[in-house]
């Protein structure tokens, strides 16, 4: 099931270190099979992909071209942000939002403010604000995402 290639064009989550958020992407180069280039739908800066913060990604029958290692800097920067006080703020988030069942999260539906939505990667979020018609800011119990709605 999470076996599926992306090809260009895709939309697909990816840290912008413009915004620091991990926001909405849509890939606009391939190489070998792995995610090269995006464009952020938040910023529209382009850029080398990155993986979202915070989601583990397994990492599995990766090409022989294995990938540079990342200097080992950023890590000491994104431990910097406390996920703990997203933690908190999530929790009351969603203890307060859920007389209504969360919906699956879609690019193309619409997302109200204060509402609950499920996404199948980042779990429960809860959406604090609409940023404006196609990007919500949606906390998740890790931490804030921007996410693609009401795309056409
Ligand atoms: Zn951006």
């Amino acid at each position: 099931m999470n076996s599926e290639k992306p090809i260009v064009g895709q939309e697909v989550e990816a840290y912008c270190g413009k915004c620091k958020l991990t926001t909405g992407h849509t890939i606009t180069a391939m190489l070998e099979g792995e995610t090269k280039k995006v464009i952020c739908l938040s910023c529209h800066a382009q850029h080398n992909y990155r993986r979202p913060k915070g989601v583990a990604t397994k990492e599995k029958g990766t090409t022989e071209s294995a990938p540079k290692p990342v200097s080992a800097k950023k890590s000491v920067e994104r431990t910097a942000k406390g996920p703990a006080k997203a933690a908190k703020k999530w929790a009351e988030l969603v203890a307060s939002l859920n007389n209504k069942p969360p919906q699956d999260y879609a690019m193309s539906a619409d997302y109200q403010e204060n509402s609950l939505i499920s996404h199948k990667r980042f779990g429960l979020g809860a959406v604090t604000k609409r940023i404006d018609d196609t990007r919500v800011e949606v906390l998740f119990e890790d931490e804030a995402r921007i996410l693609v709605t009401n795309r056409r």
